[in-house]
């Protein structure tokens, strides 16, 4: 059996919504054995001890919403005509850099051809190669017209659509059983449409709910989960009227539609992904975007309504997550820890909730909260070791440079350095 993990002199910052404790914590095989309090340290016992000088001890981060595909283009065109190798490559290269960021567990989000999600997840679960806990999930699934539907006229080409249209009840139940054959966790329903797409903007929706029920029937057969894309208010409620579990945005809701949230809370993910919004207001100029062309594609008024929607969710104790859409060239990859900078500032989130988004929560949408998302004793030792204090600067989650160690499974994914402040020996 591999030879203990102790962490010792360390501020555990547990996930769970308490305040840190000075304490350390012994790793046994892909487990946390031991958590204790204060400065007398667990007994060494032959375990490698990592002192960690006062850093702190946190769950791994969980993203809610993960596009491996996405390959930082600042198009949907861009991403879909990436040839197939390359794009197995790209997601295997990120898949590292997530884990690297600190980023122990990833809920798929869709992606941009039929299997690199379930490739990926297969790679890494048989160990080919590094990446986080990951849920695979399928490409977006439209309909004519909807967000996704990128064929052309006179280029009516499946291969040239980001997202797969369906037709009809029975075609969704066709590419729906597709999905679920190739091993999908997750079936991916765009709802609305998006601002991204002018012909079909955010406060739009699309599907029939013959449509939405087909898909729903398919998922429950095999035990699977479906999430939407559903941006609008009516598609919100589509969402939850049929039982989706993931609900991606939700930027337009009105009374109906946060009742409708609170009463499932305990049943739906709310994963908002306001980043994206954010940046296309703020900071896609350089992409040619300027404020006044996404103000007129409706993004300050989805800007606007999220965060008065989001806010009164999170006052109705709806589970808000962390993460969303990065992977665009406005929105680049393992920025993701923004989130949390943003539910602050923008969603009166204090930092400790917003921590808790992406471990407590984190380790509910995992569908593994029994053993997954905190510093406790017998949970999945998925673990970072953090330079300073995320609770007073949210932003070093974001500094590969204060990511000291990062743990999954019991195994460094990020080894902690041998440096002179830091250091690391064997107990006898
Ligand atoms: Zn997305």
């Amino acid at each position: 059996m591999a030879q203990d993990i102790l962490f010792t002199n360390v501020r555990i910052l547990d996930g769970s919504g308490a305040l840190p404790w000075p304490g350390s914590v012994r790793v046994q095989g892909n487990r946390i054995r031991e958590v204790s309090r204060g400065s007398a340290s667990l007994a060494g016992g032959g375990a490698m001890v990592i002192d960690g000088a006062g850093a702190t001890l946190m769950p791994g981060m969980v993203e809610a919403h993960t596009h491996f595909s996405w390959n930082d283009a600042a198009t949907l065109a861009g991403i879909q005509t990436m040839p197939l190798e390359e794009h197995v490559l790209w997601c295997a290269k990120v898949a590292k850099r997530y884990l690297e960021a600190g980023f122990t567990s990833c809920v798929g989000a869709a992606c941009a051809k039929p299997r690199l999600d379930v490739v990926i997840r297969n790679a890494i679960n048989s160990g080919q190669i590094p990446g986080p806990r990951y849920l695979a999930a399928s490409q977006e699934i439209t309909v004519p017209g909807g967000l996704g539907d990128e064929t052309l006229p006179h280029l009516p080409f499946p291969e040239f659509s980001f997202g797969v249209n369906v037709n009809g009840a029975e075609d969704m139940r066709k590419v729906v059983r597709m999905f679920l054959k190739y091993g999908v966790d997750a079936i991916k329903l765009n709802l609305s449409g998006d601002n991204f797409t002018p012909q079909s903007p955010a406060d739009t929706t699309w599907m029939t709910d013959a449509e939405v029920a087909a898909a729903m029937e398919e998922v429950r057969l095999r035990g699977k989960r479906a999430a939407a894309h559903a941006r609008s208010a009516a598609s919100v409620k589509q969402a939850l009227r049929h039982g989706v579990e993931v609900i991606y945005h939700a930027s337009f809701t009105d009374t109906e539609t946060l009742d409708m949230l609170e009463a499932a809370k305990d049943r739906v993910f709310v994963a908002p992904g306001i980043a994206i919004l954010y940046a296309m207001l703020n900071e896609a100029e350089a992409w040619g975007i300027t404020r006044a062309m996404a103000t007129d594609m409706g993004y300050q008024v989805e800007w606007d309504a999220a965060l008065e929607s989001l806010r009164k969710m999170h006052q109705r104790g709806i589970r808000i997550l962390f993460g969303g859409d990065y992977g665009f060239a406005f929105t680049p990859h393992c920025q993701n820890a923004r989130d949390l900078e943003f539910f602050v500032k923008y969603l009166g989130f204090t930092p400790m909730e917003a921590i808790r988004c992406a471990t407590l929560y984190g380790g509910q949408i995992m569908m593994r909260g029994h053993e997954l998302g905190l510093v406790k004793e017998g949970f999945l030792a998925d673990l970072l070791l953090v330079d300073g204090d995320p609770l007073a600067n949210l932003a070093i989650l974001r500094d590969p440079k204060r990511i000291l160690a990062v743990m999954k499974d019991g195994r460094f994914a990020k080894q902690p350095a041998v440096d002179a402040r830091r250091g690391w020996e064997r107990a006898a």
